[in-house]
This record gives structure tokens, C-alpha cells and sequence, in this order.
């Protein structure tokens, strides 16, 4: 039996449309729009991509973008001072810096002194305790976008087996506090894993994060499990010179065993974009002391 195919496409957008509700009412009470301000250090085109494509987002749900386009001469203290800046900016509230920085740029510096309460990507050591000790905060967007396609298909996650694969703090390790807020029982595994396949096989959910292309095979796969593939890697496609993106997971083998799978592209990639919206639109909220809509 097929898979069903979970269409993160289809779900972001109908996160995208609920947030863009959420401010005209916002605008009504505070006179103006949340604003997000994006840096970015240097010209690496997969972040000009990134940056462009989170800007127009932005704009189309309603909310303010503001860019910062930086060489990559820049110094650590210019970019530090830039950040003080938007931190006192009344009209910013969120502040997301793209990464990968520059080498002679500290990233944990930098992530660091930015306000917690506009760390809309969830990356400061403060929203990371936070959600260490299940207070509120911001969440890394790709986890919690995995988190809600997951409850989306499932509803209630309590008891369930969830192994993630992928320990990252940005990815793996949020990941797996999400899924234990949720009363899974949770394994993280990663490069010294043993027999990581059996590991993978107990598993009623199956995150991968490894960045790894179609390494977890559909034999490792629980019958009827759920899987989320957070992996995008970019490998050789069909013809001379061409590219294609596939995930972490060998599709074509686990969707012939799971009752669940996200696609790549179109499963978790387009719910990263929508959470960070929907993170902005929530600073902006509680920042101007409203509770945030329960459609958020
Ligand atoms: P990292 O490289 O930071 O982490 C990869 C993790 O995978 C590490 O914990 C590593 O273990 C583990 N790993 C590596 N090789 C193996 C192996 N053979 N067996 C088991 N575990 C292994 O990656 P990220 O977390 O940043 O990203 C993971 C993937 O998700 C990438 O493909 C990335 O492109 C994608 N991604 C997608 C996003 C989206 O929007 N959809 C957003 C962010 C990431 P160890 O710690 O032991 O080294």
C-alpha cells in the first residue's frame, strides 16, 4: 500500500492565509505592521534565494520587510552594531540572520545579542532554555513546522515512538524537545548511532535530519509509521548537467511502507518560510502586550 503524501505545500499556505488575517486587526490597534528585518552577510547565492523568497513572504502576508544587505568585509562589530540598532527599532520585530556568516564572523556572537523576545528563528541559547524547560519562546521554524504537519496527520502524538536522526541545534535537538513535549517517547540518533536501521524500524514517527541523500531506506521503516524528511540535498538529475533535490529518505522505497510521508521538494521545506511568519506575527503581538490569535 501507497503512503499517503503529506502536502506541506498545501498546509504552509493555509498557514501563510491565516497569519495575513491575523493583521489587519493588528494594524487597527497598534497602527502599523509587524516587521521582520532579515541580514545578510556577503553574496552566497542559495542565501540570496533564501532572503529574497522570506522577503516576499513577508510583504504578501501583510507584514513589513525590512533588508540589511551587508559586504562580507563587514566586521563583527559593525554587524553587532547593527543589531543593537534593530533591537531598539520599535518597528522591528523580528530579527533573523542569515547563516551561514562569514568565517571571521563569530555566529554565536552575533545569534546572542540579538533579543530574545525578536529571535523569531528560535536559534538564541534563551529560546533553546526555554524550550528545554517547556516556558514560552521562540521555536526553530523547520521543527515546529515538522511538529504541526505531524499533528496535523496525527493528532495526538502522546505514546507514540518518534525517532529523529540528526542532533543539530537548529533541526535534530529542538526537534526531539518538541516531540517529548508531545509525550513521545524519543530517540535522537546521529553518526554513532549503532544499527541505526533496527533504531529506525521501532519508530511510529521517523524524523531525518542528516543531510544525507535517500540514506534511510524503506526496510528500515516501520509498517504504517509517519515519516518527515527535513533533508535537501541537491544531487545529479536525470539528464547531463541537470540537478534534483531529494531528501534524506529513499522516497520510492519508504512510501511503499509508510502510512505517511512529506515529499521533497514540497513537504517540509515550504512549512519553514510560513513558521517564521508565523513567529514574527506572534513577537509583534506579544510585543505590543496582545495575545496572539489562536489561529496562529
Ligand atoms: P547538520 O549537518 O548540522 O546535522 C546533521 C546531523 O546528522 C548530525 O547530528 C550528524 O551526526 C547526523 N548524521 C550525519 N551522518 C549520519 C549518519 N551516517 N547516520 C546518522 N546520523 C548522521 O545538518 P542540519 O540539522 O542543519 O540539516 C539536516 C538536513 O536538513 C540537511 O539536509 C539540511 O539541508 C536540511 N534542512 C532543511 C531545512 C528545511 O527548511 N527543510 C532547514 C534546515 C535544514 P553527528 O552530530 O554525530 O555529526
Amino acid at each position: 500500500m501507497a503512503a499517503d503524501i503529506i502536502d506541506g505545500k498545501a498546509f504552509a499556505a493555509g498557514l501563510r492565509a491565516r497569519i495575513a488575517e491575523t493583521i489587519p486587526a493588528f494594524r487597527e490597534k497598534t497602527g502599523r505592521a509587524p516587521g521582520l528585518a532579515v541580514v545578510l552577510v556577503g553574496e552566497d547565492p542559495a542565501s540570496q534565494v533564501y532572503v529574497r523568497s522570506k522577503g516576499k513572504a513577508t510583504v504578501e502576508a501583510g507584514m513589513e520587510s525590512f533588508e540589511h544587505k551587508l559586504e562580507p568585509t563587514v566586521t563583527q562589530d559593525e554587524l553587532l552594531a547593527l543589531i543593537a540598532k534593530l533591537n531598539a527599532d520599535r518597528t522591528v520585530d523580528g530579527i533573523l540572520v542569515q547563516l551561514p556568516l562569514p568565517k571571521h564572523i563569530d555566529e554565536a556572537a552575533v545569534i546572542g545579542a540579538i533579543d530574545p523576545d525578536k529571535d523569531v528563528d528560535g536559534f538564541h541559547v534563551v529560546n533553546a532554555g526555554r524550550l528545554a524547560v517547556g516556558a514560552t519562546g521562540f521555536v526553530p521554524c523547520t521543527p515546529l513546522g515538522c511538529i504541526m504537519l505531524l499533528k496535523d496527520r496525527l493528532g495526538s502524538l502522546s505514546g507514540l515512538d518518534a525517532v529523529v536522526i540528526g542532533r543539530s541545534n537548529i533541526v535534530g535537538k529542538p526537534m526531539a524537545q518538541l516531540l517529548l513535549a508531545e509525550s513521545c517517547t524519543v530517540t535522537v540518533a546521529h553518526s554513532r548511532t549503532r544499527d541505526l536501521a533496527d533504531v529506525v524500524r521501532r519508530a511510529d514517527i521517523v524524523v531525518a535530519a542528516v543531510g544525507r541523500p535517500e540514506m534511510i531506506k524503506g526496510d528500515w521503516i516501520k509498517p504504517g509509521a509517519t515519516v518527515i524528511d527535513v533533508g535537501i540535498n541537491r544531487v545529479p538529475g536525470a539528464s547531463e548537467g541537470k540537478t534534483k533535490l531529494v531528501g534524506d529518505v529513499d522516497y520510492a522505497s519508504a512510501a511503499e511502507v509508510a502510512g505517511a510521508i512529506t515529499p521533497v521538494p514540497g513537504g517540509v521545506g515550504p512549512m519553514t518560510i510560513a513558521v517564521l511568519l508565523r513567529n514574527t506575527a506572534v513577537a509583534a503581538h506579544l510585543r505590543e502586550g496582545l495575545s496572539p490569535p489562536p489561529t496562529l
